[in-house]
């Protein structure tokens, strides 16, 4: 199903143009306009599913396997030293298009950007805590 108001499943379905790097039945593999570093690139489905929670398993687990073949051909054509696969969730973990996507950011020494988080310090008590409330 695609959702006419969403920009991402025009784009993934050829209705605006983009910078594609691959297509096939399922996926367009497009540049990122607000590229964090070069060859920065979006993996998106041509149906429209909001996040990871709404696209089914099949479509995730193909959407691993491109996620690999992109890497491996991008660092090659790039000469990349790294690669980062980023993929958000909801308002709050940074997601401001809300058709799934994953982020293909290749990554150069000296790129100057930082792609992570602030490390914490949990006891081992919180640690074991969320350990319960997760695992049971
Ligand atoms: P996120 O914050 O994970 O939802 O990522 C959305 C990404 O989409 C951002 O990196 C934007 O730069 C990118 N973006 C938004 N609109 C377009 C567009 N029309 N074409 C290509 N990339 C886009
Ligand atoms: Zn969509």
């Amino acid at each position: 199903m695609r959702d006419d108001n969403c920009i991402f499943c025009k784009i993934a379905n050829g209705e605006i143009p983009s910078r594609t790097l691959y297509e096939d039945e399922r996926f367009r593999v497009i540049l990122d306009l607000g590229a964090a570093t070069r060859g920065h690139a979006l993996i998106l489905p041509k149906e429209h599913f909001a996040d990871l929670v709404e696209l089914p398993e099949d479509w995730a687990a193909g959407a691993m396997v491109l996620a690999k073949k992109m890497m491996m051909k991008m660092k090659a054509a790039l000469h990349a030293d790294g690669f980062n696969l980023v993929q958000n969730n909801g308002t709050t973990a940074g997601q401001t298009v809300f058709h799934f996507h994953i982020h293909l950011i290749p990554r150069y020494a000296e790129d100057g950007q930082t792609i992570g988080w602030k490390a914490g310090s949990p006891t081992p008590e919180e640690l074991e805590a969320v350990q319960k409330e997760i695992a049971g």
